[in-house]
């Protein structure tokens, strides 16, 4: 690997622990869906600090790349990104689910820089498509990234989607799929999804399966969209639910709050030097 390819995935890695690190923060003031944030954190840094064209400066600016995290119930690793990229100050995330906070308990467009509001589970692909198609009939150049999360492939809605995205030729839409096999059980328990790049493929897209806790697997991916021009892209990040914090990698919690201590913890294996009761 080249130097330059080490040193962005280092600086994308440092980028990733900061988001992780921001959830743990926004856990421990309101409880949230801390497990599917630290999860696609990796996938989130890279497309906030190196794949998506935007500007924080003019989030309408016309030659954006869209973004759409459907799975929008783990918004806090969205705003950490946004913020950290300078949509807005860092110390609003402290505010988040208060009332009047720009960041809601889900994706909003109350946050600058956040195009779609989500958290009805199957929408945001739909969306996506939608958008895609919109960008090719302008013939313009603008790309639309997704984040699905696993569970929520079990909605119809996502199969429609995906059979008119392949119908319609959108090689400018990636969907990206955070497998961290949990919903509120194992996925696989509950309505099983594999073989899920199969799937993908025998709806006409093209799929490729990583380890989407892994920065140059990520990158790799990310950086080469489309996989098959004429084809839109489906990429399975596999992931750690709770990655980061082995509080929550070790068993399955649907919302996570974070005690003070347990808050100390998690942000002690992030590398934060945090002494006994000073962080508060
Ligand atoms: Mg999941």
């Amino acid at each position: 690997m080249h130097n330059a390819q080490r040193t962005l995935i280092s600086g994308l890695e440092a980028r990733a622990r900061d988001i992780r690190i921001h959830v743990v923060r926004m856990a421990a003031a309101a409880s949230c869906h801390a497990g599917g944030a630290l999860s696609m954190a990796d996938v989130i840094a890279a497309l906030y600090f190196h794949v998506l064209r935007v500007d924080p400066n003019n989030p309408d600016w016309d030659e954006r790349d869209y973004f759409i995290l459907s799975k929008g119930h783990t918004v806090p690793a969205l705003a950490a990104a946004l913020a950290m990229r300078g949509f807005f100050p860092e110390e609003l995330l402290a505010q988040h689910q208060e009332l009047d906070s720009i960041i809601s308990g889900h994706a909003c467009t109350t946050t600058p820089g956040v195009d779609v509001s989500t958290g009805a589970l199957g929408h945001g692909l739909p969306v996506g498509v939608g958008i895609a198609l919109g960008i090719k009939a302008d013939k313009a150049t603008n790309r639309v990234f997704v984040v699905v999360g696993d569970g929520e492939l079990q909605e119809g809605s996502n199969w429609e989607a995906a059979m008119a995205a392949a119908h319609h030729k959108l090689d400018n839409l990636t969907a990206i799929v955070d497998r961290n096999w949990y919903q509120t059980g194992l996925t696989e328990e509950m309505l099983a999804l594999e073989p899920l790049a199969d799937k993908w493929q025998s709806f006409g897209w093209s799929a490729r399966v990583i380890d989407g806790n892994d920065m140059g697997e990520v990158l790799g991916a990310l950086e080469t969209v489309p996989h098959d021009p004429g084809r839109p892209t489906a990429i399975v990040a596999h992931t750690v639910k709770g990655k980061g914090v082995s509080r929550l990698e070790t068993g399955h919690q649907h919302m996570s709050g974070f005690t003070p201590e347990e808050r100390d913890a998690a942000l002690r294996e992030l590398g934060v030097a945090v002494g006994e009761g000073h962080d508060a």
